[in-house]
């Protein structure tokens, strides 16, 4: 409104006017004055307990003032809040107090137990339920969503490009479902909940040297397959004869799970899906490598030295891949999840390709 009152005009004792200082003049039968708290602490003033310029009680993390021993919680502190990198605040809600006190307790009888919780708000008021979650200060922009006129929208709070509160009315669950995700350590864009903002670029989540090693491994595998065929040929009829059904079977079950790996390996990390890269990993972990460890290091096998070369070479490969595949699959996996998570809180793509409403 970016306006102030200037003046009240009553008739017969009653209120029936508020004049706005821009001269604009208002119909009014109730004024509500909201005026803020100010904390009854003056009492400890000589008590060497440290108090900020607005008298509320300064506490650590573990709600201990600055004397050891003393403890304070409640709407009478200011505490470090960890979701706004740790600014010391003073969150006036139930919820906080909560906490607070169970904090301090847990401090009391040595657990050794830090704060760390998104303030979290909820009342209801004539029948409409209001929730609140975060800590909006310094915010400079507002998302709404829903109908401010129904009474049943959405704001999201948000400082440059960070949602750093959300507020609504009669539109439950998303407050909660924000406090969670805050809770867990992730951040909301204000893409993520603003419908006008494009959604970005998708990030490319593909391993390049992984696609590197597998362009590389396929070339090879031909090689591999055709060295070790003639080796084993030429030491078939030297080997023990069990021995020989188990190099036969090594041999084909390395060459068909070969084929398979390659293939998911390929799809996986171009398509970025994380089922056929899994499967990747696993065939390279559970079959791949202890079928090649076998070969290299079983000395019963009669190890030949183009043999040890081609192994060792696979060996190099399947190792680097590994890595490549985990780091590539974790990535995938954080943003699927991430994505999850986000998708819920802007309007349009919320449940409704499946003709759900919207949460109430
Ligand atoms: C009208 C109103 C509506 C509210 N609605 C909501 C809501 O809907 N949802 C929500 O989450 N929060 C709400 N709040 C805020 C919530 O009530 C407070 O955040 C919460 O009660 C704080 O708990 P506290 O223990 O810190 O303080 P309090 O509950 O205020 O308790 C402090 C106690 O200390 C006593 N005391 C003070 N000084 C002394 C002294 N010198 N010696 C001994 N005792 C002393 C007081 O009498 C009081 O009993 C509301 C607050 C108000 C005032």
């Amino acid at each position: 409104m970016q306006t102030e009152v200037s003046e009240l005009r009553e008739q017969e004792g009653k209120l029936k006017e508020v004049v706005l200082k821009s001269g604009k003049v208002l119909r009014a039968d109730v004024c509500v004055v909201g005026i803020g708290a100010v904390p009854a602490t003056g009492f400890l003033k000589q008590s060497g307990i440290n108090i900020d310029s607005k008298g509320f009680i300064v506490v650590n993390k573990m709600m201990q003032t600055n004397i050891p021993g003393v403890f304070a919680a409640g709407d009478a502190v200011t505490f470090p809040l960890a979701l706004r990198n740790n600014k010391k605040v003073n969150v006036p809600h139930w919820q906080m107090a909560h906490m607070h006190g169970r904090i301090a307790a847990l401090n009391m009888l040595a657990h050794g137990t830090e704060i760390s919780t998104v303030p979290y708000l909820w009342t209801a008021m004539f029948g409409k339920s209001i929730r609140y979650a975060g800590h909006g200060e310094g915010f400079d922009d507002v998302v709404i969503q829903g109908d401010l006129d129904e009474l049943k929208f959405v704001a999201f709070y948000t400082k440059s490009d960070e949602v750093v509160a959300v507020a609504s009315m009669n539109y439950d669950p998303i407050v909660s479902k924000v406090a969670e995700v805050l809770a867990a350590g992730r951040a909301i864009r204000k893409r993520d909940v603003d419908p006008a903002l494009p959604c970005p670029v998708h990030e490319v989540l593909a391993s390049l040297p992984l696609q590197v090693m597998l362009y590389f491994n396929v070339c090879f595998f031909p090689c591999w397959c055709l060295a070790e065929g003639m080796m084993l040929q030429l030491k078939y009829n030297l080997l023990p004869r069990y021995y020989q059904l188990l190099l036969l079977a090594a041999f084909l079950i390395l060459t068909l799970a070969e084929g398979a790996r390659l293939y998911l390996g390929y799809i996986g990390n171009l398509q970025e899906k994380v089922p056929e890269l899994a499967g990747f990993l696993l065939l390279s972990l559970l079959i791949q490598l202890p079928l090649l460890l076998f070969l290299l290091t079983d000395h019963l096998t009669i190890r030949l030295p183009l043999e040890l070369a081609v192994h060792s070479l696979l060996l190099a490969f399947l190792t680097c891949e590994v890595v490549a595949a985990f780091l590539a699959l974790r990535a995938m996996s954080r943003q699927l999840a991430a994505q999850f998570y986000l998708r819920q809180f802007k309007v349009g793509s919320r449940g409704d390709a499946a003709g759900h409403d919207p949460p109430h």
